[in-house]
């Protein structure tokens, strides 16, 4: 799945360009209703779709593989059944059963737009795109996904699954991301009357099991009389992709102290801007080029002495990468934190309770790493 910015929903459109949809549609179906994937937030055939769940599968899956998410989904939906229950829910929770998953503004949106389907619409989900476009955390791209799949809408959401197989299908070899209003002018095409959350699905199932990125199978492909690439023998070269620049480098030093009682000092990151509302150990600023060490000790949370841990830590956001150094420390007396540590409700958390802390991905590395210096002893 991709975002909502990368991602753009496809209009049914009379004016797009063609390919044979009618025929598309009645072999992509025929495919579909053998091979379908069983996936947890797909009720079974003849059933209709809970809303609840796409919503919360498409949010989820944003920038995300579906093997990273059932585990979560199915957490979420154990945990809190239905819009109400997660409305009711709060924001720490949320962030917590959210930890690891990444991209935690998702998170937020989630919870916020669960309280508003709750409060101003009664619990049911708006079913047109328009309607779902003004609730938080739904771009375009999963307004679609969620009109289609949910309610039927006669669109067809374009996701890098769907991008590549159309690519394919009308052999557009411009290279991305400039192909992307051809592609989806191809697409607008392609939604049939009915069926059109089945069809989209089966777009993306095609994407993910037969037309893959590397080693197309064609030939069991069920569109293989409609494509074109496979025609002129092209099919792994598409879709072309412009060289993406690469990601800015940062850098940072992270603070793993802990008391005599083997805890680790955490503090929550604000609740704006990047992993707002997470919780981390504390850290500098991450800036563009390392800190002297004196330096960054100057912004250490507890004045005593530090040890830098060998090696650092290297985690890849969407826009930048980031390495850490880090620094671990034993202190005796836990109430020493500095005034800016009490500032920032620093708090001791036992090496247990941290598994239920919203600790992002790149936090659990750091404390793994200083964990394991200090495990070495
Ligand atoms: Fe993809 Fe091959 Fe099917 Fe064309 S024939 S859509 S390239 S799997």
């Amino acid at each position: 799945m991709g975002s909502a910015a990368e991602c753009l929903p496809a209009a049914v459109s009379n004016t797009s360009a063609s390919l044979p949809a009618a025929a598309i549609a009645k072999a992509l179906l025929a495919w579909y209703d053998r091979n379908r994937r069983e996936l947890p937030w797909r009720t079974p055939p003849g059933q209709p779709p809970d809303a609840y769940g796409v919503w919360l599968s498409e949010i989820m899956l944003q920038q995300t593989t579906v093997k990273a998410v059932i585990p979560y989904y199915s957490a979420f939906l154990k945990r809190w059944p239905n819009v109400g229950a997660l409305a009711k829910a709060s924001r720490d929770d949320v962030l917590r059963a959210w930890a690891g998953l990444g991209y935690y503004s998702r998170a937020r949106n989630l919870h916020d737009c669960a309280k508003q389907v709750a409060g101003k619409f009664g619990g049911r989900f708006p079913t047109t795109g328009d309607e779902l476009l003004m609730l938080p955390g739904i771009g375009p791209y999963t307004a679609a996904a969620i009109a289609a799949i949910a309610f039927d809408d006669r669109v067809l959401p374009v996701d890098g699954n769907v991008e590549r197989v159309i690519s394919r299908l009308a052999a557009v070899e411009q290279p991305l991301p400039a192909s992307k209003p051809t592609l989806r002018n191809f697409a607008g095409g392609l939604a049939p009357k009915s069926r059109s959350g089945d069809f989209a699905q089966a777009m993306m199932d095609l994407g993910a099991t037969v037309c893959s990125p590397r080693r197309p199978s064609c030939m069991i492909c069920p569109l293989k009389d409609f494509c074109s690439a496979r025609r002129q023998d092209i099919a792994e070269t598409l879709p072309r992709r412009l060289p993406r620049p690469d990601r800015p480098l940062r850098h940072g030093v992270a603070f793993v102290a802990l008391n005599e009682r083997g805890e680790i000092l955490l503090r929550r990151r604000p609740d704006k801007g990047l992993l707002g509302g997470m919780t981390e150990v504390p850290t500098t600023e991450w800036l563009a080029d390392w800190l002297e060490p004196e330096e960054s000790l100057r912004t250490a949370p507890i004045k005593t002495r530090w040890f830098p841990v060998p090696g650092a830590v290297s985690h890849t956001f969407t826009h930048f990468r980031l390495g850490l150094m880090v620094y671990r420390a034993h202190v005796r007396n836990s109430a020493a934190l500095t005034l800016w540590a009490r500032q920032e409700d620093c708090r001791w958390v036992s090496r247990d309770a941290i598994k239920g802390e919203a600790l992002p991905s790149v936090m659990r590395k750091v404390i793994a790493h200083a964990l394991a210096d200090i495990d070495q002893e």
